[in-house]
């Protein structure tokens, strides 16, 4: 029983054999593991995935590790923001058991060959743009999943695309963990939170939120009974070019698992968007469940 603040403290793990030991004894006494993967810098985004994982688990890891595989040369692997002892600081107040948070060379250690690479879903929007990307996810994401042996890991919707492919991945793969998608968290005034939304300058944060009132529109235009995805699209497109800096790289409408484009709108459908305010890339989503 912790009796005082240095005890409530996530233990700090930073060597993957270390982790799969610790992991080993807790499931020898027949603890749930609940994992949720990160690359740090953390918002309340991150917090309600640790949050959802402490209230279903007996034991919860956040991994906070800025995978340098998932990055195309030219992206800002670098300049991504790493604030690890004030994420340890936020993961202490609810509670988080571990934080794993290994270095590049113990992940990737002189001689690493393997690869992962999903297909299908992986392929598409994001895949397009970023064409290596979810091969580097699912490699981290499955090393994650073997080092820490959890039995759930935990998603945001907010990487909508993400989730399927790792969801993909785990079913192709027979890897014998559940993965549990969670809301978008936002801002007050929409935006969805994100460790980039800080890159964003004053008046690009205020262009920002064309992205959550493009996916307003969306949503009322099908729940208005739009069908044609043309005609949604065209909205959407509408309200993101009265920002000055967006640049569209695409504006989708498929179907919630595959993700393939729907021209009409029938039965529940997700739609995807990202677009570039300035340099910096931000996507967004909204899931249209039809009962
Ligand atoms: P990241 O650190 O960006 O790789 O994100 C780690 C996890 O947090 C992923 O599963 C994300 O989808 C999730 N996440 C990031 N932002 C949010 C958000 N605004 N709401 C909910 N989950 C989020």
């Amino acid at each position: 029983m912790a009796s005082n603040e240095e005890e409530l403290k996530p233990y700090l793990i930073t060597d993957p054999q270390e982790m799969s030991a610790r992991i080993d004894e807790l499931r020898r006494q027949g603890k749930k593991i609940g994992l949720v993967p990160t690359m740090g810098a953390l918002h309340l985004g991150h917090l309600s995935l640790a949050i959802a994982a402490k209230n279903e688990c007996d034991v919860t890891v956040v991994s906070d590790f800025v995978n340098p595989t998932q990055f195309a040369p030219g992206e800002d692997y670098d300049k991504y923001p790493r604030t690890l002892n004030a994420d340890i600081s936020l993961l202490s107040k609810i509670g988080t058991d571990f934080v794993f948070a290994p270095s590049p060379d113990a992940m990737y250690p002189r001689g690493f060959d393997a690869t992962v690479h999903v297909g299908g879903v992986s392929k598409l929007l994001e895949g397009r743009f970023r064409p290596t990307h979810f091969d580097g996810v699912c490699l981290v994401v499955l090393k994650l999943f073997n080092i820490t042996r959890a039995d759930i890991a935990y998603f945001g919707q907010k990487d909508y695309q993400q989730v399927q492919v790792v969801k993909k991945m785990v079913e192709d793969l027979n890897v014998p963990i559940q993965i549990d998608m969670r809301p978008i968290i936002r801002e007050r005034d929409g935006l969805a939170m994100s460790s980039r939304n800080q890159y964003l300058s004053d008046e690009e944060r205020k262009e920002s939120l064309v992205l959550n009132r493009a996916l307003e529109k969306a949503e009322e235009l099908v729940r208005g009974g739009e069908r044609e995805s043309s005609v949604i699209c065209d909205a959407m497109r509408q309200i993101i070019e009265t920002a000055k800096d967006a640049t569209i790289d695409y504006i989708h409408i498929g179907d919630p698992k595959s993700l393939v484009e729907m021209e009409r709108v029938s039965g529940d459908v997700v739609v995807l968007l990202a677009v570039r305010i300035g340099t910096t890339r931000l996507i967004d989503n909204r899931l249209i469940e039809r009962k």
